[in-house]
């Protein structure tokens, strides 16, 4: 049994939801409270780029229901966010000025879309994504013809140019660096992943800059550096995220752009944690480090869970995220810095979505990394081989005959 009387969850988002699942799991009989800024119930994200935008009415993306979270019994506060920390006193202040008393504080508020404000200044036609009102803004952008720029070739400009492509808009992605997915994908599939979206018609703009932009009538012009002028009916732009980090701040945390975190998910204040977006963790290397996935949100709120109930929580696994574009699964665990990448399987563009490999990443002889592209089912061997430090044969692991359940 716990002695700790009241969890306060502040965002109810995937780490919130997730934190509550695993509080509840393992025993937690004491009140929480959830706290969200938005007037939903806690949702998926992922759908949001996509099926959100495509099939809206076949989309399921809550997370927790009402009727899930009365029977695990939390008090849920919606649209009402949490504006102050009073981390002395052990409370929060809402913003319409309640005050609510923890024991224990889980920031879990996520990250908001990184702003360009002089597209902002013009006031229509541009668009960010982050949460369902911006996914469902989309929904009348994305039609049969219109003119879309995307800005950013990172996961939200791609996965967006292939929703976009499937209701047949004419796409620009305007990347300003040299490759596409360049944070989080190794060179290799990155020039796939790109001359799979050239091949679908979408017009990929690599280390370009923009220069100026304004509105002439109801198109969006969009001059880039060296002169070009582009015309859109709207313009998306997905350029990373600030975490949303400043109740931190103003408690006094430690904070250097996100909240750092310890192994066990708390801040440097032991009663307060930060799971999910706007945390970035130790590491074993010394280094803290913020890891903007799912999973993430879902392991580090099973790691502030336990930490809290005094239950051992696993180590940290190597990262792992997938996005689906243009019908293809990709799949991504480990250090995408490896040195070497060997493909295990075909790589050939021109097969489009009928493509199925599987790609490891080596260091000093050793697999590191993995990636499936549609091939789903082999991801699972990659993490077993990551984290049973295997060293890599390539008449081994590069023979297709050889069946890679039995050799992981
Ligand atoms: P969130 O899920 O963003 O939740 C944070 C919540 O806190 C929000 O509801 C926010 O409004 C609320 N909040 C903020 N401040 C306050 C406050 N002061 N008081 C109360 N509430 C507050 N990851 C993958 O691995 N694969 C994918 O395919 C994938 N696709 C994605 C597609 C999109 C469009 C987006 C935006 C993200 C995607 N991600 C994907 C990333 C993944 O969704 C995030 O990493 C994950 O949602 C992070 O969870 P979180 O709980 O930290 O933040
Ligand atoms: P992102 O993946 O970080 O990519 C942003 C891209 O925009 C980067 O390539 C960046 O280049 C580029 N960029 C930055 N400033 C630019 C500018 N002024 N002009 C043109 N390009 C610019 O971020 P995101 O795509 O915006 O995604 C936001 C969040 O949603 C992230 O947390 C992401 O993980 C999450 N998300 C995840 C998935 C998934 O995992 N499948 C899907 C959608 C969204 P530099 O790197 O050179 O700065």
């Amino acid at each position: 049994m716990s002695n700790i009387e009241t969890i306060v969850i502040v965002g109810a988002g995937q780490a919130g939801a997730s934190a509550i699942l695993e509080l509840r799991g393992n025993k937690y009989e004491g009140k929480i409270i959830l706290v969200g800024d938005e007037t939903h119930l806690p949702y998926e994200r992922p759908p949001l780029s996509k099926d959100v935008i495509l099939k809206p009415e076949d989309t399921k993306i809550e997370i927790l229901s009402e009727q899930k979270l009365a029977d695990l019994n939390i008090d849920v506060i919606r649209g009402n966010g949490v504006v102050k920390i009073n981390a002395e006193d052990h409370n929060v202040v809402l913003k319409n000025g309640d005050v609510i008393a923890y024991d224990k504080l889980l920031l879990a508020t996520g990250g908001a879309a990184r702003r360009l404000p002089t597209f902002d200044a013009l006031g229509k036609h541009v668009y960010t994504l982050r949460n369902l009102e911006d996914s469902q803004a989309l929904v009348p952008v994305l039609q049969l013809g219109r003119r879309l720029i995307l800005i950013g070739g990172g996961v939200i400009g791609l996965e967006l140019a292939s929703s976009a492509r499937y209701k047949e808009c004419e796409v620009t992605v305007i990347e300003m660096g040299p490759m596409v997915m360049g944070r989080c994908s190794p060179q290799i599939l990155s020039e796939f992943l790109l001359e799979q979206h050239r091949a679908k018609g979408v017009d990929v703009r690599l280390s370009t800059s923009i220069a100026a932009c304004r509105l002439d009538g109801e198109e969006v012009v969009v001059t880039l550096a060296g002169g070009e002028e582009l015309r859109a009916d709207a313009v998306v732009y997905g350029i990373g995220i600030v975490p949303n980090a400043q109740l931190a701040v103003d408690a006094g945390l430690d904070v250097d752009v996100a909240v750092k975190v310890n192994e066990n998910c708390q801040t440097s204040n032991a009663d307060i944690y930060a799971a999910g977006d706007v945390a970035t963790q130790i590491r074993d290397c010394g280094n803290h480090r913020r890891v903007e996935t799912w999973e993430n949100a879902n392991l580090q709120a099973g790691i502030f869970a336990r930490h809290v109930m005094g239950v051992e929580h696993p180590k940290a696994n190597p990262a792992w995220f997938w996005t689906d574009q243009l019908d293809i699964n990709f799949q991504f665990v480990g250090d995408m810095a490896a040195a070497q990448w060997l493909v295990r399987g075909e790589m050939d563009v021109a097969k489009g979505a009928d493509n199925s490999f599987v790609m490891y990443g080596v260091t000093d002889g050793q697999i590191v990394a993995g990636i499936t592209v549609n091939a789903a089912k082999e991801m699972r061997h990659l993490k077993k081989m990551i984290s049973k430090n295997t060293a890599f044969e390539a008449e081994k692991h590069l023979d297709l005959a050889q069946d890679l359940r039995k050799i992981a």
